[in-house]
């Protein structure tokens, strides 16, 4: 007797909507099992319908549909969200990833981006005309994902964070409605969506503003043994906080299964050749280095350096913040005594977060300090445990330290989030006015696979 299968249970009693111009995908089709994988394969959930839709219009039906048979939905960007909130199981994925075209507008040094646009996408036709948006790391995040949460990588010490850089969202809400959200058009909408926008409704498009193209950049790494850890420990704290604004940092802790304790340290260098010269003098000859691959890229070769699907598939991340102004020992002590306690496939992250001005108020977080960042990536699903209980233990020693601010600056970098944390991200009173916003736009909460705000009337 053949097993009863709930989900193609659902999607047996929906038709495509009339006019369904993408893919509409059920249990059993071409095409399903493939669209179904997200980032993080450890989440493999087995949504009723895909609607891989490539207009404003598939988005339309695809709600529309989803209200009338009452399947939860989630929404997906590029596909990175480390909690799995662009997938659902026995749900709709409103997936927008055949949406992505770009136009870039020299004159006026802004690109618009369709929903499902990833980074990649604009790098390179804004590097043709001299311009770059303010992204993260990796070519592959989508924006919507990125930038609805906050946006940090390379640039945001010089030109800010890569939602400070949104002009305009075209979104369409629960009740799909397409709306027009700016800072000259639903204000309070534009405020509330840089920062917390998976809840109000699904971007269709954005209008970004660009940034001048670094001529050249200094990137790469130099990993240090145990020899030099506590001198690059001191100099990533010091260049955290004092450090030129033509430069982010990153430093990654590891403990391969060697036994040997790793920190590299990979500046991203913006500036002039001289200045860059300067600033990163120090770097070499903290310790005896591993490897050292420091050196003048563009800036296109540096984000294409990093490859997200070279990970290993299975991983969970956390994040958490230390603040400028504290005796920084303990902070590094934290750190220093949680390396030695890492699987092989996990690394403590730290980057810088510097204060930057905002053209228009956000509800998105900017938290001056250094985030820190724990995060696993494995391969073996037998190995889901282990990771598990790794970050659960670390989660809970970093909490009982009583050196972090549990919110870090922004939704984009937990695995995990409860309504306590999210209330800690914004704070009580812009928690407040969010959920008051919710009950406006969504509230019936159709949007809530994400760090979710439930409507407050
Ligand atoms: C390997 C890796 C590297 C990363 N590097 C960086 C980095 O350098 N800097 C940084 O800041 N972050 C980084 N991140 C975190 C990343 O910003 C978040 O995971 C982000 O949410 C991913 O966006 P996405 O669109 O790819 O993901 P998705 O899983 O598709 O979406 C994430 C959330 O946003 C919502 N969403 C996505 N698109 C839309 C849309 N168009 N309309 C409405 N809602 C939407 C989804 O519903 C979901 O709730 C990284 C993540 C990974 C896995």
């Amino acid at each position: 007797m053949t097993e009863f299968d709930p989900v193609a249970g659902v999607a047996a009693r929906i038709s495509v909507p009339v006019g369904f111009q993408g893919e509409f995908l059920t249990p059993g089709d071409e095409g399903y099992e493939e669209a179904r994988i997200v980032f993080n394969r450890r989440l493999s959930l087995r949504p009723a319908v895909i609607a891989k839709c490539s207009s404003v219009a598939d988005v339309q039906g695809a709600l529309r549909v989803a209200r009338e048979h009452g399947l939860p939905i989630a929404v997906r960007g590029g596909g990175h969200s480390g909690a799995g909130w662009s997938t659902i199981e026995g749900g709709l994925v409103v997936d927008l990833r055949p949406m992505r075209s770009v136009r870039v507008d020299p004159d006026t040094r802004t690109a618009w981006v369709s929903g499902g646009s990833q980074a990649m996408d604009l790098l390179a036709p804004a590097s043709k005309h001299g311009l770059v948006p303010s992204t993260g790391l990796f070519g592959s995040i989508g924006l919507g994902g990125l930038l609805l949460g906050l946006g940090e990588g390379w640039l945001t010490p010089k030109y800010g964070y890569g939602n400070d850089s949104i002009e305009e969202l075209e979104v369409v809400t629960a009740a799909g409605e397409l709306l027009r959200v700016a800072a000259d058009s639903h204000p309070d909408l534009f405020w509330a969506m840089r920062g917390a926008g998976a809840n109000f409704g699904v971007v269709t498009a954005m209008k970004l503003r660009l940034h001048p193209l670094p001529e050249q950049v200094v990137g790469g790494n130099i990993t240090i043994g145990e020899d030099g850890l506590r001198a690059a420990t001191d100099y990533f704290w010091d260049f955290s906080e004092h450090g030129s604004r033509d430069s982010w940092l990153l430093g990654v802790y590891r403990m391969p299964e060697d036994g040997r304790p790793l920190i590299s340290l990979s500046p991203g260098h913006i500036g002039p050749r001289e200045e860059a010269a300067r600033d990163l003098a120090d770097l070499r000859g903290l310790g005896v280095p591993v490897s050292d691959t420091l050196q003048e890229m563009s800036y296109l070769d540096l984000i294409n350096t990093a490859k997200s699907e070279e990970y290993p598939p299975r991983y969970l991340w956390d994040a958490f913040h230390f603040e400028f102004g504290q005796d920084p020992e303990p902070q590094k002590q934290l750190v220093l005594a949680l390396q030695p306690l890492m699987p092989p496939g996990a690394a403590l992250v730290l980057w810088r977060t510097v204060p930057v001005d905002q053209p228009v108020p956000s509800v998105a977080r900017r938290l001056p300090g250094i985030t820190f960042h724990i995060g696993g990536h494995w391969h073996d699903p037998a190995e889901d445990e282990m990771y598990l209980r790794w970050g659960r233990e670390t989660t809970e020693a970093i909490l009982a330290s009583g050196l972090v601010t549990v919110a870090a600056n922004t939704v984009n970098h937990v695995s995990s989030m409860t309504n306590a944390r999210v209330r800690d991200l914004y704070g009580p009173a812009d928690y407040t006015r969010l959920a008051s916003l919710k009950a406006v736009y969504d509230p019936e909460n159709t949007f809530r696979s994400n760090a979710n705000i439930p409507p407050v009337t």
